[in-house]
């Protein structure tokens, strides 16, 4: 068997069963990556001793479980107590973590392997990973484009094969919209599904951790491994433990697809629009009906995701002064100057936006008008969804307005990047789960993909319904030529 291009759980089966060795499975990615991601500059960690050596384990039958011997790259604001955990930032360039993030811990100890660390924005705050210190990801499509953001790096790496499954973190879309850019499969789970402990915090009751992957099947597995109840996270939730590759292949009896209108804007470029409108003739050859539904807030989640956003990471990252945590300045004439010059030299432009903007929103004067007023329409947000899982079993629309753009497009208007956002910060806002799956490809042969959301909690429903469009559709098979 050849790992190239597999799905992982034909990779993990092939393992299993002996069909190929861990050693070759791991052989396999690390060459691509070698030959491939200094072009695409997917990584800024590899762990290839590690990797080798954990490989061999799984060959002589001392590390087993569900994900044994298969090679997982993860975001590099994934702690893990070997190697670095920089954020892609100057700030944490050379941070060792001291213990290791939850979902990572129940990777490995399913056997899976890590196999190193993938590009992100700067503490997760982009959209095209241009913000990385460590220098930008490419899509691997074409790379004179951006894979999207933040967690661009992990998408690239699915897109080019170079792991069987990534895991990636999604504040406002971080997840989704770079699997779209890439053609992959992303989710992001209902927010306390997957435990945040050992995550680097950007904006705290957003960030929720999750897989990307080439199928639903792939992300529906990851899921049953990463998700429940952690001690270390009080706000991940306390559910009986849930199966979602169990019924996955049992399709929805009485599908109702909701389609909103304030998606579904004549800006979107018409390659997304057709990839949606396809996706509801499949949905609807195998029975669904289709609902309108209205989400009439729609239009104030980027303002409001901007402030609350904003405001929780103006507060999580105090924390990186040269002291507690993070770069420390040489030589500086006074404490003041030791924070001062510590924070400027080691955060991005973005960060100090973002940090900036939040701390206006949350003084003193200001509080009411706008992290107040935020947190009342982030409720109505939400109310919208809930009123519309009355009607529908799931809402379908796109990720993005467009394609993958070109590097360099947007660097210069930062208005223009956070509205890369619009279709992917309501879920974050609401807390409900939202999956990209791919859509097939534009003219230019650039991927296009569709979004599918539920209610909170309905995970394995979520995963259900996007498999089902799977099972009809092969886009999800489609893959770029590297050069
Ligand atoms: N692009 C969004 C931002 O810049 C989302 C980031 C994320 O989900 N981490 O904030």
């Amino acid at each position: 068997m050849q790992p190239e291009f597999q799905t992982l759980v034909a990779i993990k089966n092939a393992i299993a069963d002996k069909k190929v060795s861990a050693v070759d499975a791991a052989t396999y990615y690390l060459n691509r990556i070698e030959q491939h991601d200094q072009n695409i500059h997917a990584f800024n960690e590899l762990y290839r001793d590690y990797v080798m050596q954990r490989a061999a384990q799984v060959d002589a039958g001392q590390i087993t479980g569900k994900l044994a011997g298969v090679p997982i790259a993860i975001k590099d604001n994934l702690c893990t107590p070997y190697g670095h955990t920089t954020c892609s930032s100057k700030m944490l360039a050379n941070f060792k973590a001291p213990y290791m993030a939850t979902a990572v811990q129940k990777l490995e100890d399913e056997g899976a392997i890590i196999i190193g660390k993938t590009n992100l924005d700067e503490f997760a705050m982009g959209s095209s990973t241009e913000n990385s210190a460590m220098g930008m990801t490419k899509n691997p499509w074409d790379t004179t484009r951006v894979p999207g953001g933040s967690s661009g790096g992990s998408a690239a790496a699915m897109s080019a094969d170079f792991a069987a499954a990534t895991l990636g973190s999604d504040t406002g879309g971080s997840i989704r919209q770079p699997a779209a850019l890439c053609g992959v499969c992303g989710l992001k789970p209902t927010y306390g599904k997957v435990s945040r402990f050992g995550l680097i915090a950007f904006a705290s009751s957003l960030d929720q951790i999750g897989p990307f992957t080439r199928t639903v099947e792939d992300a529906a597995l990851l899921m049953d491994v990463i998700c429940g109840h952690d001690a270390k996270d009080s706000t991940s939730a306390n559910l009986p433990p849930a199966d979602h590759s169990l019924q996955l292949h049992k399709p929805i009896e009485n599908l109702r697809i909701g389609i909103a209108k304030q998606y579904m804007s004549d800006s979107n470029e018409p390659a997304v629009t057709k990839a949606v409108e396809n996706a509801i003739d499949v949905y609807k050859s195998m029975g669904a009906t289709i609902v309108e539904v209205d989400l009439p807030h729609t239009e104030y989640g980027i303002p409001v995701y901007y402030i609350v956003a904003t405001a929780e990471a103006s507060s999580n990252l105090a924390r990186y002064d040269g002291v507690h945590y993070g770069h420390r300045t040489k030589n500086p004439s006074d404490l003041y100057d030791l924070y001062a010059a510590s924070r400027a030299e080691g955060f991005g432009d973005e960060v100090k936006r973002r940090i900036m903007l939040g701390t206006y929103a949350l003084c003193s004067g200001y509080y009411d008008a706008y992290y107040n007023r935020a947190l009342k329409v982030r409720r109505l947000i939400k109310q919208d969804f809930d009123k519309a899982y009355e009607q529908c079993d799931t809402i379908l629309c796109p990720t993005t307005t467009g394609v993958a753009f070109k590097a360099g497009d947007k660097t210069d208007d930062p208005l223009a990047m956070y509205l890369n956002d619009v279709y992917t910060v309501n879920a974050n806002l609401a807390g409900i789960p939202g999956i990209t799956v791919p859509g097939g490809l534009s003219e230019e042969g650039l991927p296009v993909s569709i979004q599918l959301y539920a209610n909170a909690y309905e995970d394995a429903k979520l995963l259900r319904i996007a498999q089902m469009f799977q099972t009809a559709t092969d886009y999800h098979m489609l893959r770029p030529e590297l050069g």
